[in-house]
């Protein structure tokens, strides 16, 4: 006996289950879930995911087995329907159905009808009560799809035949095509396919069937389907799942239908079925925007009969088809449904997409009602979602010339130039353009396209269509169906009435309302709503880790604080050196040939750093904040252009000549690892004592106001214990002498960066004086690998894509090694101090792989830019709640 590769579903019996997606991919677990839990599904089977790895290895073959067991899967659907594949009097149809463990637009679109030959189509006339529409409808379906995605036929020819035939016989609808008029569609159709691929179409149901399994297994090696698993993170080596199921007609008259529908709204949450349906419609009619769907229920922004008036019977049994969905997957579900004279049935189901203001609606709701626990709703909530929420939207004083309203398809607010094209699209975000997609309809070509531009606006399409879906699975904003714009891909411009908009000029697109704006409309910083705050209650009681952000102004230090900052994890005063007056005072110190014109240059800079210092510790009131002493190559700060030579010259009071000549002295081939960081500081220590000086006199300063200060001076890049004491003893005895002369006493600590991989392994040296570390984990990256953090893009892409890096290390933290630096500075710091407070501050602090690692090895805090706080405080907890489930060195 060989293995098992077929799983039969049907008659309310399954042999696989919902848990199984490895193997059976999405779909066809839940069929077979849905099956098992009396939900009526048409019977069929899934060959499982092995099989396609098998085939795509082996060059087209299947693994021994594979066709017997598809035979017998084959006949236990016929002894179910009481009829069979082939059979001309009445013939079993089949609809072959990729599916992939991740819902994958790109892979092979579904066949449906799939069985039906010349001889047939008069057998299922004769079986539909003689409706001949109906059957020659079926079989031009059957030719488009599987001359489209079977034969590689482009759709496009088989659009030319159908608009001819439309012209000819003066129809408008594809609905208004009689019998004979389909018929021939049909014949045209077999001529196209004969002089395109130079042969017939297959009469042989079972050649048929065979065709389109192999091309579900070939299309998972399409450079479509690779692109988007590249796009979204998903392995090449899961495969594909096909499912072949028996046929139910949603075309089959007015008592017929399709549709889909979202079991909650997935754009608000609310807790209402949400949907579009179209009678007399096969398969994806609905999304495919030839036709405008209507309303599951009566919906305020649709006048358009609901399927609720329509067909109150069916819709009930919908109702509590969802409800049944819903307690038995604990989640939003995303359906298809057909109705066929009559009788409902459910084709697919998932969990819903859905956008991230939804997200935390759903959550909370689904607590409330029992169906989830806290816990459960946090986990619920991906990272990178809520980053979705934390976007801007439109100012609502903002002044706007709405041209057109669509429907308002994925939130947010996008601002952009037009371009026409998803090429164009990728083009020109690559020259650093923000541009707004529109396109008649979205498909999955698009997807590169769509993730380039800033929002994505159609003419066609529903709440369901592609471009929909895939927009608020981005967290893009898009706006969709705006039939209002005639968008005209030829002269790259759409029309509104009379309003001409050309590729170039600015739009911009509110995903909130559907509003499509000229010009650019201001934006506000995002409010956050009530269920927002109750989630972020429950992860703030569950997560261990701190969330500190990285911030240089009172202003950014505010941002974060409303974002749930718990102190500034750094804050860099090279920033402050750089603003308008200061590069000046700055440059002065730096080209100067005494200590004495240093002192100088740099009592001009103290007053302005202490004003910031207070400024941000104000704004930090009662939080601690983490300052790191100047750290950039001095050669940034040099004067290039003439005028600023001169003027420096002037205050220096020496010969432009002599100040080229000692900016060309500064000048250092390899910066990076040049005289920067606490080597400027031991060379040239008066700089850290005036910095110590500001940082304490504000502190004392606002301390006297009542506010409370917690300074933690950082000292950057150290690789010795010595380079460390020697600046902490500069620090501690400018911080007493301030304190005294001012009369006030301040907590503060001194503590370091750890940045260089030497640090790491001398760090217990390092804790007998340090009071902190904080991992720079954008230098220690840099140094461990050798890679430049400024010229690596060049090759970290061709990196990434041969496999030589799993990812980008300066986006998430290569645990394996920069990891096993982190872990050992750690262990032997705290070996020495049990007590010290150890953070990181780089990029990673925000990146939710590396808090989940960060929180495994013990961290105390890690620090992050502001707008990615919430997004650092939700990976802490999901690294508690995982935290029982797996350490991270079994992942
Ligand atoms: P996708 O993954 O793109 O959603 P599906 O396999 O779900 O593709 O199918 C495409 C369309 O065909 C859907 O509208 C689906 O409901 C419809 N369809 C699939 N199988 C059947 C069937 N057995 N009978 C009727 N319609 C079907
Ligand atoms: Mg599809
Ligand atoms: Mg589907």
């Amino acid at each position: 006996m060989s293995d098992k590769y077929v799983y039969s579903f049907g008659a309310g019996k399954a042999d696989g289950t919902g848990k199984m997606r490895d193997l059976l991919g999405g779909k066809g677990a839940n069929l077979a879930e849905m099956t098992r839990i009396g939900v009526p599904v048409p019977p069929g089977f899934t060959i499982g995911t092995d099989v396609c790895l098998y085939y795509s290895r082996h060059h087209g073959r299947y693994p021994g087995g594979v066709k017997r067991q598809v035979a017998a899967a084959l006949k236990k659907v016929e002894s179910i329907m009481g009829t069979s594949l082939g059979d001309t009097g009445d013939p079993l149809l089949f609809s072959v159905r990729s599916g992939a463990r991740f819902s994958m637009p790109g892979m092979m679109d579904t066949v449906l009808n799939l069985g039906l030959n010349d001889r047939s189509v008069k057998g299922l006339a004769a079986a539909a009560g003689g409706d001949e529409r109906f059957a020659w409808d079926c079989y031009r379906r059957l030719i488009q799809m599987y001359g489209g995605v079977v034969l590689e036929v482009e759709g496009e020819h088989f659009e030319e035949v159908i608009a001819k035939v439309k012209k000819k016989r003066k129809k408008k609808l594809d609905t208004d095509l009689t019998a004979d008029n389909w018929k021939e569609v049909v014949s045209a159709y077999k001529k196209l396919i004969r002089s395109r691929t130079g042969r017939a179409f297959p009469q042989d149901p079972h050649d048929q069937l065979w065709g389109a399994i192999g091309a579900v297994f070939s299309s998972w090696d399409n450079p479509r389907a690779v692109t988007y698993r590249e796009l979204n993170s998903i392995p090449h080596d899961l495969g594909t799942a096909v499912n072949v199921q028996a046929m139910v007609y949603g075309n089959m008259g007015e008592g017929s239908a399709t549709g889909v529908a979202f079991t909650r709204n997935p754009a608000t949450g609310e807790n209402l079925f949400y949907g579009e349906w179209l009678p007399n419609a096969q398969g994806e009619d609905v999304v495919a925007g030839i036709r405008t769907p209507m309303p599951i229920r009566p919906r305020a922004d649709s006048d358009l009969p609901s399927l609720k008036e329509q067909m109150p019977a069916i819709y009930d049994k919908l109702e509590r088809i969802r409800a049944r969905l819903e307690k038995h997957y604990r989640d939003m579900q995303d359906i298809e449904f057909t109705i066929q004279g009559g009788h409902l049935w459910m084709l697919q189901t998932r969990t819903g997409k859905r956008t991230a203001h939804a997200a935390f609606k759903i959550a909370i709701d689904m607590v409330k009602e029992g169906l989830i626990d806290q816990e459960e709703a946090i986990r619920r909530i991906e990272p990178a979602q809520l980053d979705q929420l934390l976007h801007p939207s439109f100012k609502e004083k903002a002044e706007r010339t709405v041209l057109a309203r669509g429907l308002p398809a994925s939130p947010g607010a996008a601002v952009g130039q037009v371009v026409f094209s998803a090429a164009d699209a990728e083009k020109w975000a690559a020259d650093g353009r923000d541009v707004i997609l529109v396109r008649l309809e979205t498909s999955p070509e698009d997807i590169g396209g769509m993730d380039a531009a800033r929002g994505i606006l159609t003419a066609r399409g529903g709440m369901t269509s592609h471009a929909a879906v895939v927009a608020r699975g981005m967290g893009k904003c898009c706006v969709a169906g705006c039939e209002a714009l005639e968008v005209d891909y030829k002269k790259k411009h759409f029309k509104v009435g009379k309003k001409v908009v050309k590729q170039g000029q600015w739009i911009s697109i509110d995903g909130t309302s559907g509003e499509v704006m000229s010009g650019k409309v201001e934006t506000s910083d995002p409010e956050l709503s009530g269920d927002y705050h109750t989630l972020m209650k429950w992860v703030d009681k569950t997560r261990r880790l701190k969330v500190r952000t990285n911030a240089d102004t009172p202003e950014d230090s505010r941002v974060a604080r409303n974002f749930g900052a718990e102190g500034i994890g750094l804050c860099r005063t090279e920033h402050m050196f750089f603003e308008g007056e200061r590069i000046n005072a700055m440059r002065e110190m730096i080209l100067a040939d005494t200590e004495e014109g240093r002192r100088a240059a740099l009592k001009k800079l103290l007053p302005m750093q202490r004003r910031d210092f207070e400024g941000i510790f104000k704004a930090m009131d009662g939080l601690p904040v983490t300052i790191r002493l100047l750290d950039p190559p001095l050669h940034e700060f040099l004067p290039h252009e003439e005028d600023a030579v001169k003027a420096i010259a002037k205050s220096l009071k020496a010969k432009p000549s002599e100040v080229r000549r000692r900016a060309k002295a500064l000048v250092e081939f390899n910066p990076m690892l040049g005289h920067r960081g606490c080597r400027l500081g031991i060379t040239y220590p008066e700089i850290s004592e005036m910095q110590a000086r500001a940082i304490f006199e504000a502190a004392c300063n606002v301390s006297k106001k009542g506010i409370k200060v917690f300074p933690e001076v950082m000292i950057p890049l150290i690789g010795t214990e010595h380079e460390f004491n020697i600046l902490q003893d500069i620090i501690v005895r400018v911080a007493e002498q301030v304190m005294k002369r001012k009369k006030v006493k301040v907590k503060y600590l001194v503590g370091t960066m750890i940045e260089i991989p030497r640090a790491c392994l001398v760090a217990d040296k390092v804790a007998e004086r340090a009071e902190f570390f904080s991992y720079g984990t954008n230098d220690l990256t840099q140094m461990t690998y050798g890679y430049s953090r400024d010229d690596s893009g060049r090759f970290l892409t061709d990196y990434i894509e041969s496999g030589v890096l799993r990812g980008d290390p300066f986006q998430s933290l290569d645990i394996e090694g920069v990891g096993q630096l982190v872990e050992l500075g750690v262990k032997l710091g705290r070996g020495i101090n049990p007590k010290l407070k150890v953070g990181v501050c780089g990029e990673h602090g925000g990146d939710p792989e590396s808090v989940t690692f960060f929180h495994n090895v013990g961290l105390d805090y890690v620090s992050c830019s502001p707008y990615r706080v919430p997004i650092a405080r939700l990976a802490a907890a999901q690294a508690v709640l995982e935290e029982s489930r797996a350490t991270w060195r079994d992942r």
